[in-house]
Order: structure tokens, then sequence, then C-alpha cells
């Protein structure tokens, strides 16, 4: 059997005004994510997480922003685009853990139906994917609630 591993890390910036999309889930808030795509920094750093673990390079090389044709776009689409490639090298999905870096709103009351959004994307059970929040004590970027931030880890398997 052959087992890979990878991890990703993604900052978006905050502002007024913008929707905040988490997971492939909608969150209430004032502020979200500024980005040429959706802003879904957590699936941004689930994506770099599975490129990773297969050396693929990184999601700015898969879907530059230069290219009009990623604007605005669904980030699980994105996810739909590096799991085909996953495939195709002929691994599957083991588990993935996420930590999503923010200080405000809580994300508690949305983590399963982040969980359940992204094993639905994945086509894996939802016990294989563990979303986390965490609050940064109000220290750096996100503590001042200028950006939010996610890391991810991957892990493959090929029988
Ligand atoms: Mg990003």
């Amino acid at each position: 059997m052959d087992i890979r591993i990878g991890q990703g890390y993604d900052v978006h910036a905050l502002a007024e005004g913008l929707r905040l999309v988490l997971c492939g889930v909608e969150i209430e808030h004032t502020k979200g994510c500024v980005a040429h795509s959706d802003g879904d920094v957590a699936i941004h750093a689930l994506c770099d997480a599975l490129l990773g673990a297969l050396a693929l390079g990184d999601i700015g090389k898969l879907f530059p922003d230069t290219d009009p044709k990623y604007k605005g776009i669904d980030s699980t689409k994105l996810l739909q685009i590096v799991l085909n490639l996953v495939r195709d090298k002929g691994y599957d999905i083991s588990n993935l853990d996420i930590t999503i870096a923010m200080q405000r709103p809580k994300l508690r009351p949305y983590i399963d139906q982040m969980r359940e959004c992204l094993a639905g994307v994945l086509e894996i059970e939802v016990d294989r994917v563990s979303v986390k929040a965490t609050t940064t004590e109000r220290l750096g970027f996100e503590g001042r609630e200028e950006g939010v931030s996610a890391t991810a880890v991957a892990l493959l398997i090929k029988d």
C-alpha cells in the first residue's frame, strides 16, 4: 500500500459586505473574504493539501487568479477538479483534517454542515472529514479580524 500525506495553508483578507463561505457553507457575518474566487480559504487549504500529497504543485498554479474563468468561482468546483487529479493518480482519500483560524463569528454551529458538504463533494464518509475552528485569542491578523487562515492535512492511499 502506498500512503501519501499533504498539507496546505491559505489566508484571505476580510472586508465588510462580502460573502463569507467556508468549506462550501455560507456563514452569516458582516465580513467576507477578499478573493478572485468565492474566497473559501478552507477549501483552498484543502486543495493544496491534496495537491501537495501528490506533489502536483499548488492551487495558484492550477487555477491562476489572473484567469477570468475562475472569477467568483464556487471553490467546491475547484475541489472537484483536484479530486479528479487524485483519482487519476489512483489514490483514494483516507482522511482530512482542517483547522480554520478566525476570531468571529463562532463557527461551531456550522461545523457539521461543513463536514457534510466536503464529504459530499469528495464522495467519502463524513467521519473521514474533520473540520475544526479556533480563535487566535485576539492575537495576529485573525485576532484583529483583518483576515482568516486555514490549514489542512490530507492522507491519501493507493491499494
Ligand atoms: Mg485562497
